[in-house]
């Protein structure tokens, strides 16, 4: 039965299963020089599940941006297109033909458009005229991202602070760069500490710290599916690695914030 374009069953292409030779009905056939062994796999799962990033920056190969958007929104509906038939989907339902395109312009335009440095925001800088000196902290900033071993969202919140040094920032750029390097395939270290570095050089001070609690739905939705759990990280810089500072900080980021 179809109901506004969706049915009760999952649609599947009718492609059976059987086998001539290596080469199944639907056309498609194992890559002769492809074929993963359990052990492989098992690696493959290991280090998807130990989480750890290989580097500070976001590993990208030079020639990244030699692809216009458009192109590469064109490029990614088609292998996604491809994903979904090798899943036996059917492509001619109503619900699912649109499905590949949303699912590229979502990744180049949305979801991944913090890989390239064209979208970084441009910083607003005012001189410090209050001559305030003491630690500011934007704390509870929305941190949504994706996972980078398993491309599914961690979803948390990101507590942000600096000690000016002559140079303040306006507030809402402090959300605009956690949002920019949110908007990659990420690793939580990682992410706290491209936003800490991001803020040294702006502000040009050591002093900032970074602290995000975020829940992983790799971890909650499959995996080990633990949907209690939440992961924090911190990247504590300048004053901010002095005990008292940091005390002072985590003070405020645990008290309750005041509602409006
Ligand atoms: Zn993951």
């Amino acid at each position: 039965m179809k109901l506004n374009g969706t049915s009760s069953s999952t649609p599947l292409n009718g492609a059976s299963a059987n086998q001539q030779e290596g080469v199944h009905t639907n056309g498609y056939s194992r890559h002769e020089n492809y074929s993963a062994t359990a052990d492989q796999d098992e690696l493959v799962d290991e280090i998807g599940d130990a989480h750890g990033a290989s580097s500070v920056d976001t590993p990208m190969r030079p020639d990244a941006f030699d692809l216009d958007d458009e192109l590469k929104v064109d490029l990614i509906e088609e292998h996604f297109r491809e994903i979904m038939n090798i899943l036996g989907l059917d492509l001619t339902d109503d619900s699912l033909k649109g499905s590949p395109r949303r699912v590229a312009k979502m990744y180049v335009k949305e979801i991944f458009r913090g890989l390239n440095p064209a979208n970084k925001p441009a910083p607003t800088l005012f001189d410090n005229k209050f001559r305030y000196n003491e630690m500011l902290v934007e704390k509870d900033i929305t941190v949504q991202t994706y996972c980078e071993h398993h491309f599914v969202p961690i979803i948390g919140k990101a507590h942000v602070a600096y000690i000016s040094s002559g140079k303040v920032i306006g507030l809402s750029k402090l959300n605009r760069i956690v949002e920019y390097f949110c908007k990659r395939p990420q690793v939580q270290e990682r992410l706290t500490v491209q936003i800490a570095d991001e803020l040294k050089k702006i502000l040009e001070t050591e002093d900032v710290a970074v602290i995000i609690d975020a829940k992983h739905l790799c971890v909650s939705t499959r995996g080990v599916h633990d949907v209690n759990s939440s992961t924090v990280t911190a990247s504590y810089n300048g004053k901010f690695s002095e005990e008292a500072t940091k005390q002072e900080l985590l003070r405020y980021v645990t008290q309750p914030s005041v509602t409006i």
